[in-house]
């Protein structure tokens, strides 16, 4: 039960809280009552220092009026936009058992951005967003995802050099991103890959531009444009994965393209 037990980042079980990952104020904006049952998956146990600590991700109200509006697009609010996208993703993940990151790593970030608030977004994070026009039907022919080799993935081994040189095809609490819809926005949140090539991040970025999606971290040169656009969350879901089978494997490190190529 939310609001009960252990804190999801420390363990203590002093003063327990509901935390909502996804703020009420911005349920409310859109007529949906925060408290309804099925919204249960959005919100966890965290001490009351926790609760205190996240909650300051929430009180950016010009980056909460580019969420509800899609409007003030500027690097200020863009930069809140994908703070708040990688921390909210980590702590869903966390409360969900997966995500980009495996458990152990998730908490540990969590953490150190939330007992210190000093810490910037994990390394290598990619967050992409896009300005919703309207929700269409999914792509035809279906997108064929990228599969990415994560370096937080353990089921990817390592030869001496530390180079990609193979799988172990299992289960595993690794995702290769987190999508969010919510407002006008959507956001997609990749986790560190190991590359491709010298070429391996602009070919994120066109990866996650087939799906109508923008970089917004690490920030450009230019400010995105967030053109409305249609878009369909199960392709941008989708477009990139951890699992080789029937997946594009030209974004995989060239050791581990051999073996699915
Ligand atoms: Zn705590």
């Amino acid at each position: 039960m939310p609001g009960s037990g252990p804190c999801l980042l420390c363990g203590t079980s002093a003063e327990p809280t509901v935390e909502h990952i996804i703020p009420r104020t911005l349920w409310k904006r859109f007529g949906i009552d925060p408290d309804r049952p099925d919204l249960a998956r959005f919100r966890t146990t965290l001490c009351n220092r926790h609760n205190e600590a996240t909650s300051k991700l929430h009180v950016r109200s010009d980056m909460m009026k580019l969420i509800e509006t899609g409007e003030l697009v500027t690097r200020k609010t863009l930069d809140h936009l994908s703070d708040w996208a990688i921390w909210v993703t980590l702590l869903f993940a966390l409360e969900r058992g997966s995500g980009v990151l495996g458990p152990e790593a998730s908490r540990e970030l969590l953490l150190r951005r939330f007992d210190t608030d000093r810490a910037g977004p994990p390394k290598g994070f990619r967050v992409y967003a896009a300005k919703v026009a309207s929700y269409v039907e999914p792509a035809d022919p279906r997108t064929v995802p990228y599969v990415l080799a994560l370096q937080s993935d353990s089921r990817i081994t390592l030869d001496a050099a530390g180079e990609p040189n193979g799988f172990t095809i299992r289960e595993g609490p690794i995702n290769a991103s987190e999508s969010i819809g919510l407002g006008k926005l959507v956001l997609l949140v990749v986790g560190l890959s190991f590359p491709s090539g010298p070429d391996h991040n602009e070919r994120l970025d066109e990866a996650a531009a087939q799906v109508g999606l923008e970089r917004i971290h690490p920030p450009g040169r230019t400010l995105p444009t967030l053109t409305p656009a249609s878009v369909n969350m199960t392709d941008i879901s989708k477009v990139f994965t951890v699992l080789p089978i029937g997946a594009d494997p030209s974004l995989l490190p060239k050791g581990l393209q051999n073996l699915f190529g």
